[in-house]
C-alpha cells in the first residue's frame, strides 16, 4: 500500500466514494456521510481491553482456572470499533454494532491504545469490526510499530470483506480471526441483509490463505500463540443445522490445511430474536452442535476449537463503556 496512492483502498481518499466493503455505499464519508455501518470517517471505538476468552492461540492460557492467576496469560489487546456493515438481526454487540455506542479516536490515539496494550501485557491487538475504517487503522498500525510495537495484529471480523482489502492488509493484518456465518445466500440475506454474503466471504477468505501463504504460512510462538494465520469462526445458528455443514463444506474446500476452525455455540437470542419468536428466540440443539464438531474431523480440519456446552455468558458481550480509550482510561 501506498499512502499517496489514491486508488488504494488504504488511501485516506477511500472515504471520499466510500466502497471498502461489499456494500459499495459510494458516500462521501469525509464529508460526514453515512453508508450501512453507519460511521464517518472519524474513526470511533468502545473498549479496549485485556479479552481472555477468544479461542487458546489468541487468548493463550488468559481464561485458563486451573492455573493460578499469575501463571495465566493477559490475554489478547482487544478494541471495539463502532458500526458494522454487516447487520446481523442476532446481534450480540448491537450497542457498539448499529446503536452508536463509542468515542472518537485519531489515528495516533489508536497507535498509542495498541502501545498500552501490549504494555498490559497482551498477547496481540485484536481489531474488532474495524475495516470499515481501513485507512485509519493501517495508518494506526504502521505509526505503532514504527513506536516499537511487537505484537500481532489479529483482524476479528465478520468476513464480509472485500478481497481486494485483504490483499492490501497482507503485510499489515497478522492473523485473520474471520466469521464465515453463512453457505446459504437466502439465509444471508434473511438474517444480514447480505445475499451476497457467502461469495464474498468466500473470496476474503481465499485472499486471506493467499496472504498467508505468501508470508510463509501458519506460524506460532513456543507458548503456541498464533503469530500468523487463519482462524474461521462460525456460530451455529438454533434451526440452521444444514447451512452449517454447508459452511464447514466450503470453508474445507477454499482453506483445508491453511486455517484453524473454531464451532461456537454461544448463540443468545437477543430482546429483537426474543420477541420476534420462532428458532432464533431459542437455542441450538446440543446435538446437532456435537455433529457439526464430528464432521469437522470426518472433513480433515486438524485444529478444531469448540465450547464446551453451558458457556452461554453474558461475560462474551463486555461493558461498551469506553474503557482502554484515550480520555478514558479508568
Ligand atoms: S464501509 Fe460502510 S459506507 Fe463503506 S461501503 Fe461498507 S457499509 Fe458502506
Amino acid at each position: 500500500m501506498n499512502a499517496c496512492d489514491t486508488s488504494s483502498l488504504l488511501s485516506a481518499a477511500a472515504y471520499v466514494r466510500c466502497e471498502l466493503c461489499p456494500r459499495r455505499c459510494g458516500v462521501n464519508r469525509a464529508a460526514g456521510a453515512r453508508g450501512v455501518c453507519g460511521e464517518t470517517a472519524t474513526m470511533r471505538a468502545a473498549r479496549a481491553a485485556l479479552h481472555l476468552w477468544e479461542e487458546p492461540p489468541i487468548s493463550g492460557t488468559a481464561a485458563d482456572d486451573a492455573l493460578p492467576a499469575e501463571a495465566r496469560d493477559a490475554g489478547s489487546g482487544t478494541i471495539f470499533f463502532s458500526g458494522c456493515p454487516l447487520r446481523c438481526v442476532y446481534c450480540q454487540n448491537a450497542e457498539v454494532s448499529a446503536r452508536g455506542a463509542g468515542w472518537p479516536l485519531t489515528v495516533d490515539e489508536l497507535a498509542e491504545t495498541m502501545l498500552a496494550l501490549e504494555a498490559q501485557g497482551a498477547l496481540n491487538v485484536n481489531l474488532v469490526t474495524a475495516l470499515h475504517f481501513a485507512p485509519s487503522v493501517a495508518e494506526a498500525i504502521k505509526r505503532a510499530r514504527a513506536r516499537g510495537l511487537t505484537i500481532p495484529i489479529v483482524a476479528n471480523t465478520s468476513g464480509y470483506e472485500r478481497a481486494e482489502l485483504v490483499r492490501e492488509l497482507a503485510g499489515t493484518v497478522d492473523v485473520w480471526l474471520t466469521d464465515f456465518k453463512y453457505a446459504s445466500p437466502e439465509l444471508a440475506a434473511r438474517l444480514s441483509h447480505a445475499r451476497d454474503y457467502p461469495e464474498a466471504a468466500s473470496e476474503a477468505l481465499e485472499a486471506m490463505v493467499e496472504s498467508l501463504e505468501a508470508a510463509g504460512g501458519r506460524k506460532e510462538d513456543e507458548a503456541g500463540h498464533l503469530t500468523h494465520g487463519i482462524i474461521v469462526r462460525h456460530l451455529m445458528l438454533p434451526g440452521e443445522a444444514a447451512d452449517s455443514f454447508a459452511v464447514l463444506d466450503r470453508v474445507a474446500a477454499l482453506a483445508l490445511g491453511h486455517c484453524d476452525l473454531s464451532l461456537m455455540n454461544q448463540y443468545t437470542p437477543n430482546e429483537a430474536c426474543r420477541q420476534a419468536g420462532g428458532a432464533l428466540a431459542g437455542g441450538v440443539e446440543p446435538e446437532d452442535y456435537e455433529a457439526l464438531i464430528a464432521y469437522a474431523y470426518e472433513l480433515g480440519f486438524e485444529r478444531v476449537w469448540w465450547q464446551e456446552a453451558g458457556t452461554v455468558s453474558e461475560s462474551f458481550v463486555p461493558a461498551f463503556d469506553g474503557t482502554g480509550l484515550p480520555g478514558r482510561r479508568a
